[in-house]
């Protein structure tokens, strides 16, 4: 009514001739006064009233509308015409503040755009399924949008409440947590697949438009087979450490773990400047014993001697089998006076052992040499040579006894 174009006046002008009064106009008449002139057209056209021609005629008819622009009747049997914005006035009318450049496409029920965006959504679902990743779509509500092919074999035909409850959380928490913090290992679940297995999956979650909806996609990684091979190699690992740190026969620590121990507590005591005493200890003539009572013998005597010397010893003192029938022992925050008790306790050790043979018992003694450690001028090796000084003039002095150097 309120349109400015020319044809619109020119309308408005023989509307109120021929109705007499000033009533309002509005859209649906426009529809109704292009329709019946688009019909006339069309029969005259066919030349005939009846619908089958008539129809035939109407598609690609044309007419000017009252606000000057032409509007079409398309293949699809709906209109093509062009459309403005208006802002409402306070008369009740319309103020024109912007038109569509072109006519618009009839298109009824936005048929075209519903179309596409099925599409889009069905190549979207097609390449999940072409995936080998099982992958998981979660909707806002936190509902399974969609599942790919390969989720059937993990999770069966349901996704359990649980796992479910356990995506959405995941991926609440991605929602909270800020961008950067996503970087890190993945978050993981256990599930027992449609066979009964379990398996571990690791899931990463990001945010997605799927078949034009937010949503989340969750794709997992099935990492049971790598998982058990972790578990395998943290097993072995400590084997290995506990292979090459311990003495086969007696089960005590090697001579490499005694050094390596030593040298960390030598680190620790140069900042705190502490005490600390290192023997060394040979069992006496004991080529003599094997040759006496037989090899087998003498690896008892050695297994039994260093399960009564480690027994002997404070839970923090290092003890060692350092050599064939050769022990150390580093006794840490101890000074020269007291470590000289323990050591005269394990000499008395040794020498109380009765290693049976037959009936008989065998017996034998060791000597043991001693060594303050000064952590600011030693390593392991120059107090084990200090200690070996000392327990070499034991050997000389006759044996079964203990000795500072
Ligand atoms: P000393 O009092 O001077 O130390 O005399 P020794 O006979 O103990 O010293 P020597 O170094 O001559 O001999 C050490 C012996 O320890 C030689 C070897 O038969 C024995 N021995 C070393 N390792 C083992 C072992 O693993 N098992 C057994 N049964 N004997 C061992
Ligand atoms: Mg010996
Ligand atoms: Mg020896």
């Amino acid at each position: 009514m309120s349109h400015p174009a020319p044809e619109n006046r020119a309308f408005l002008k023989a509307w109120r001739a021929f109705i007499g009064d000033d009533r309002p106009v509005y859209a649906p008449m426009v529809a109704a006064m292009l329709g019946f002139r688009m019909w006339c057209e069309a029969v005259t056209a066919a030349g005939t009233t009846a619908t089958a021609a008539v129809r035939q005629y109407m598609l690609g008819q044309t007419e000017i509308g009252p606000c000057g622009s032409a509007s079409t009747i398309g293949v699809n049997h709906h209109i093509e015409m062009a459309a403005s914005v208006g802002r409402a006035t306070r008369e009740g009318q319309f103020e024109v503040v912007w038109r569509v450049p072109r006519p618009i496409a009839g298109d009824p029920w936005a048929a075209a755009s519903i179309i596409a965006d099925a599409t889009a959504a069905n190549a979207q679902r097609d390449l999940l399924d072409a995936l080998p990743t099982p992958l998981i779509v979660l909707d806002d509500g936190g509902d399974v949008r969609y599942r790919s092919a390969s989720t059937h074999e993990y999770f069966g035909p349901e996704i359990s409440a649980g796992v479910l409850a356990t995506l959405r959380e995941m991926v609440a928490q991605l929602d909270a947590a800020p961008a950067e913090s996503h970087r890190g290992p993945l978050p993981a679940i256990t599930i027992h697949d449609a066979g009964g297995r379990a398996r571990h999956m690791t899931i990463a979650a990001r945010r997605m438009i799927f078949a034009g909806d937010p949503a989340h996609l969750l794709s997992l990684a099935d990492v049971t087979y790598i998982r058990g091979i972790e578990e395998q190699l943290l097993i072995l690992n400590a084997e290995l450490q506990c292979l090459a740190t311990t003495d086969p026969l007696t089960g005590v620590s090697n001579r490499r773990h005694f050094v390596a121990a030593v040298a960390s507590q030598l680190e620790s005591m140069r900042r705190h400047r502490r005490a600390a005493v290192m023997f060394i200890l040979d069992l006496d003539h004991f080529k003599l014993l094997n040759d006496r009572h037989g090899h087998e013998v003498g690896d008892h005597a050695l297994i039994e001697a260093a399960t009564t010397l480690h027994r002997l010893m404070r839970g923090n003192d290092i003890f060692a089998r350092i050599g064939g029938e050769e022990f150390a022992g580093f006794l840490p925050e101890t000074e020269l006076g007291s470590a000289l008790v323990v050591a005269e306790r394990l000499r008395a050790g040794i020498a109380g052992l009765r290693i049976g043979v037959g009936d008989a018992a065998a017996v034998f003694t060791c000597s043991i040499g001693l060594t303050a450690v000064d952590a600011d001028t030693d390593t392991p090796e120059s107090a084990m040579k200090r200690a070996n000084a000392g327990l070499y003039l034991v050997k000389h002095e006759g044996r079964d006894r203990v000795l500072w150097a």
